[in-house]
């Protein structure tokens, strides 16, 4: 499943593509055929991403959510190479020179504002998205301090923090030397805080190179996939920081990597 960064990256493709143009949009497989009745041929008036839910607000006050869940994908093309496009089609957003194509997502829906506001309310601050105020990093500190759960399960809980999944949440934990069977309530708000930023300098990385790189050395280089990260995937090898190695455990049916030296 796609952690918030590549959310937010396509976000911002399609906004480079579509954004206040009027874009025509069909369901070549049918199962979008209805409601891409409602907003083809509207023009685009930003695509935001809010963890892992895209959404692409119209002109006519309607937006269309997706959730892309486990198999969903995107895929961009131009309208020239369009032979090129196969398979079961969601939804198609096109221009005369773009096409998206979105397939199996679990959530594909136009709803109006009023239930766009439900949904934004519910889901926790995402450390994607510009915080001038602090008022994101106020909500994560004041959620996590108050809760009698575990923070390796806390940073998984969309309604906590938005967008991290299975490889940030052992590498924030393992950046801050923390273990992840701390309770929320046990933790320094200070340590809390330090978690948010790190976050949001971590997934600023993500946005940036598409990569989920959190080793401090390698933040601005291209490292092949099995250097990225301190813990993730590496159970059993000696870890990068102490003479410890790192462990795999179950945490709610989650993969959890960690170092029980370095992270207390
Ligand atoms: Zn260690």
């Amino acid at each position: 499943m796609p952690e918030g960064h590549s959310v937010q990256r396509t976000a911002d493709e399609l906004n480079k593509l579509f954004k206040n143009k009027p874009v025509q949009v069909d369901s070549p497989q049918g199962r979008f055929a209805s409601e891409a009745k409602l907003i083809t041929g509207k023009k685009i008036i930003r695509v935001r991403a809010i963890g892992k839910q895209l959404f692409i607000d119209f002109e006519n006050k309607l937006t269309c959510r997706v959730h892309l869940g486990i198999y969903g994908k995107w895929r961009f093309v131009p309208k020239n190479k369009e032979e090129t496009l196969t398979g079961a089609v969601r939804v198609r957003f096109y221009d005369s020179e773009n096409i998206a194509d979105l397939r199996g997502p679990t959530v594909c829906e136009v709803i109006d504002t009023k239930s766009v506001k439900l949904i934004e309310r519910r889901l926790g601050p995402d450390p994607t998205n510009p915080d001038p105020k602090k008022l994101q990093l106020a909500k994560f500190v004041d959620r996590v301090l108050s809760s009698k759960s575990s923070i390796g399960l806390l940073l998984m809980n969309q309604d906590v923090i938005s967008g991290i999944g299975n490889v940030y949440r052992a590498e924030i934990l393992f950046r801050a030397g923390i273990s992840p069977h701390v309770l929320g309530n046990q933790l320094t708000q200070g340590q809390v805080v330090a978690l948010w930023e790190d976050s949001v300098r971590l997934m600023k990385v993500g946005v940036k190179t598409g990569f989920m790189i959190t080793r401090e050395e390698l933040l601005t280089k291209k490292p092949k996939k099995a250097d990225r990260n301190y813990v993730y995937k590496r159970e059993g090898l000696g870890c990068l920081r102490c003479s410890g190695t790192v462990v795999i455990e179950l945490m709610a049916t989650r993969k959890l990597y960690w170092c029980p030296g370095c992270q207390r």
